[in-house]
């Protein structure tokens, strides 16, 4: 998935087929950014984007920022920040980090099925975001929690388009 989110980001002329033919460092920053600003993909959707599929954590804070506001408005200023913290978490941490996304465990030799996912993408059930947040689950608020989870498919789901449209 990064490699091919990367050859989207590389601007056409250094298509990936000429690359064998320069340097692997001629492919700079500059060329990326020109890439983007073509593909008119917002500085929210860009941090969104290095944070889910390059592991980029400053991107990842960037994106924290860019959202706490928003966040804010939904949720008690009290719970806002930790809210939103465990959204990104969600959006961007998909494979399971018990079984590192392979969907198996091995117990005593015997291979089974890991309880913590569902073919290696982690569940995020209420039970478990409550206690990311840090509150009882009785005291979630799984409505005001999927606004901030339905704005940042919004965000890569825009990106995703614009990246693919050019
Ligand atoms: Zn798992």
């Amino acid at each position: 998935m990064k490699a091919e989110l990367l050859s989207l980001l590389y601007p056409r002329s250094i298509s990936l087929e000429t690359v064998g033919s320069k340097a692997h460092d001629s492919i700079t920053s500059d060329d990326i950014n020109v890439k983007l600003s073509y593909s008119k993909v917002n500085s929210v959707e860009l941090n969104l984007i290095f944070a889910k599929f390059l592991n980029n954590d400053e991107c990842k804070s960037r994106l924290f920022w860019e959202l706490y506001d928003f966040s804010k408005e939904i949720i008690d200023e009290k719970y806002a920040r930790r809210y939103l913290e465990v959204a990104i978490t969600e959006r961007i941490l998909v494979c399971c980090p018990f079984c590192n996304g392979t969907g198996v465990m091995i117990f005593n030799d015997k291979v089974e099925f890991c309880p913590h996912c569902k073919e290696g993408n982690f569940i995020y059930s209420d039970d478990i975001v409550a206690n990311l947040i840090g509150i009882k689950p009785q005291k979630f608020k799984k409505k005001k929690y999927n606004e901030i989870i339905n704005k940042l498919m919004d965000i890569e789901n825009s990106a995703l388009s614009k990246i693919g449209d050019t």
